[in-house]
């Protein structure tokens, strides 16, 4: 019996496995593994959401006009050239599914974001990593990959998992060097964290050039990664791929709605940023003054490096955490297998981790 074939690649996809959410037998878990906003959604958020109940029989607006006009006006943006998706990574995949096939290359970074392989395997692309220095990336790395196949070029800005950036200089001189066929997709799903002078989210970039995108996320600091919701902002050639590849009502009302209070919440964004500087701080000093490595981080998750020894390696504390109902981020998947990926969570969720990780460093 002959029985349906997937395209060729498909099977070579290694699937994204997200982190856990619940621990058999403990009743109150702490979980510090997806960089989840740790204040949830703003108040104002959740009031809309909860409004929309009534109106689930209703399809969303398919051009998501009232949030794509509220961005805009935040940000000094053009709306029509914003394009909301379920998630930003909705539309990292469908930026590969405009723009990549058979034959072309997806560059990215080593440590860069599992989806931009992913993404690209599914539309057959072939996706081509470049070396990092110090687990950051390197712009002549990048530079020095592009090939005339280059299609995408992937830049999670900043990075997870390693929590590192790259200045507005480095990425001017990352978009000057690269040619104009290759599209450059700013990924700064973490951007409202990083808390430097130096750094750019990447509007001004994708305003002077005709092929640089950005894409943001509602999933980290507006706490709202169960609704999926995410945006680009493109040049009007690139909003145009996308609208036409998109699924007519990708986005879903009540994200929407909750999208778009959020926006109006500046207080909340405001309270979330102080939060997060605050606690990441605390934490890395913390984790530090026990002996251990941390990645410095501009985002709300820390990367923690463990010594190779057994019982005292990054394994063993991934299963000494989560006996105390810790859940954390092995980083396997990534190439990084001695080190943790722990998200700044509430103030009492870091002072547990720390004392988790204080009683199993024996201090
Ligand atoms: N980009 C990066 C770098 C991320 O870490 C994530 C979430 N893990 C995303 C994009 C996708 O987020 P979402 O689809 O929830 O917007």
């Amino acid at each position: 019996m002959t029985s349906p074939k997937p395209r060729p690649g498909i099977l070579d996809i290694n699937p994204y496995v997200a982190g856990t959410s619940r621990l058999t037998g403990i009743d109150r878990v702490i979980k510090l593994s997806s960089n989840e906003g740790a204040l949830g959604p703003s108040p104002r958020a959740l009031a809309a959401y909860q409004a929309m109940a009534g109106e689930m029989h209703r399809y969303p607006d398919g051009h998501a006009v009232a949030l794509r006009e509220a961005l805009a006006a935040r940000d000094g943006l053009k709306a029509e050239q914003i394009v909301c998706g379920a998630g930003s990574d909705e539309l990292l995949q469908l930026l590969v599914r405009g723009y990549a096939g058979f034959g072309d290359e997806v560059l990215y970074s080593r440590h860069g974001f599992l989806v931009y392989p992913i993404a690209a395997k599914a539309s057959g692309a072939t996706p081509v990593f470049a070396e990092e220095i110090d687990l950051t990336a390197s712009v002549d790395n990048l530079l020095a990959a592009v090939t005339e196949r280059t299609r995408i070029l992937f830049i999670a800005n900043p990075n997870n998992p390693t929590g590192t950036y790259l200045s507005v200089s480095e990425m001017r001189r990352l978009r000057d060097g690269l040619p104009g066929h290759v599209l450059l997709v700013i990924d700064a799903a973490y951007a409202e964290f990083a808390d430097r002078n130096d750094y750019s989210p990447g509007a001004d970039l994708v305003e002077t050039s005709e092929n640089v995108v950005m894409t943001r996320t509602f999933s980290k600091i507006y706490g709202m990664g169960g609704l999926r919701l995410g945006w680009a902002y493109c040049p009007p050639a690139v909003a145009d791929v996308l609208n036409r590849v998109r699924g007519p009502f990708n986005v879903s009302s009540a994200a929407l709605e909750a999208g778009l209070a959020a926006v109006e919440d500046g207080e909340f964004l405001d309270l979330a940023q102080r939060h997060n500087s605050y606690w990441r701080a605390w934490f890395e000093e913390k984790v530090r003054s026990l002996g251990l490595e941390t990645i410095p981080s501009v985002t709300n998750f820390i990367l923690v490096r463990f010594p190779g020894e057994a019982g005292r390696d990054a394994a063993a504390a991934d299963v000494f955490l989560r006996g105390k109902g810790i859940i954390v981020r092995a980083m396997g998947t990534y190439g990084l297998s001695d080190c943790l990926r722990i998200t700044i969570g509430r103030d009492d969720e870091m002072q547990a981790a720390v004392a988790a990780l204080a009683e199993f460093r024996g201090a």
